[in-house]
């Protein structure tokens, strides 16, 4: 059976292929099916958004589709950018110009709290679904740190691990990120929903 992980962001598709790296089938990326265009992330919630894309994608290449939606939930800011993270600093923003624009919105800020939230839907081209939410938190940085990871990565500082995303090795933050916590959870629910007619 394949399941086609329906993301173009490849830092998601990576991490998503590492986590779920031993699920039985085949896990395929939209670059190796004919896709249909991107579809509008209309929704206002990161859940509306994942089962969109996950529907869409199931239903119109008649595999198994997994999709995500994820953001940072800034306590300070009313917890945006959330589910405009992506497009934080305007609609085909770099990730460079959204910590920019993210810095500049915390400075002189006191209260650094953030949360990195992901929803994950599983789909069947029939509409089905099932959705899990994972979450991991953390504190904003006043400047980048680490090379690696994609997105806010570098200004997201785990006290814990006394790292942020983009310092700490890729197996750590594939254990404990909120993209993680999610599949983990979406993974055990796997078999009875692939199960089920
Ligand atoms: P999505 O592709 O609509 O889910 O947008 C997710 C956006 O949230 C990304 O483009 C990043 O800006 C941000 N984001 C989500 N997860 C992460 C992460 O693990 N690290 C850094 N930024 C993330």
């Amino acid at each position: 059976m394949k399941i086609l992980i329906a993301t173009a962001n490849r830092g998601k598709l990576t991490e998503i292929r590492a986590i779920l790296g031993d699920l039985d089938g085949q896990i395929v990326g939209l670059d190796e099916i004919d896709a249909p265009p991107p579809v509008a992330e209309t929704g206002l919630t990161f859940l509306e958004n994942a089962r969109l894309k996950a529907r869409y994608y199931a239903a119109h290449s008649g595999l198994i589709s997994i999709a995500d939606d994820s953001g940072l939930c800034v306590t300070a800011l009313g917890d945006r950018p959330g589910v405009f993270s992506a497009r934080f600093a305007g609609p085909d923003a770099a990730d460079a110009e959204n910590n920019e624009l993210l810095l500049a919105q915390m400075r002189d800020v006191a209260d650094r709290r953030a949360r990195f939230v992901c929803v994950t839907v599983c789909a069947k081209p029939s509409g089905e679904y099932i959705a899990e939410e994972g979450s991991c938190d953390g504190v904003l940085l006043d400047e980048p740190r680490g090379f690696d990871g994609f997105g806010y990565d570098p200004l997201f500082f785990v006290p814990e691990y006394n790292l942020t995303f983009a310092e700490m090795p890729r197996e750590l933050k594939n254990r404990i990120s909120h993209r993680a916590r999610s599949l983990v959870q979406l993974k055990r629910k796997l078999p009875d929903f692939l199960a089920a007619k």
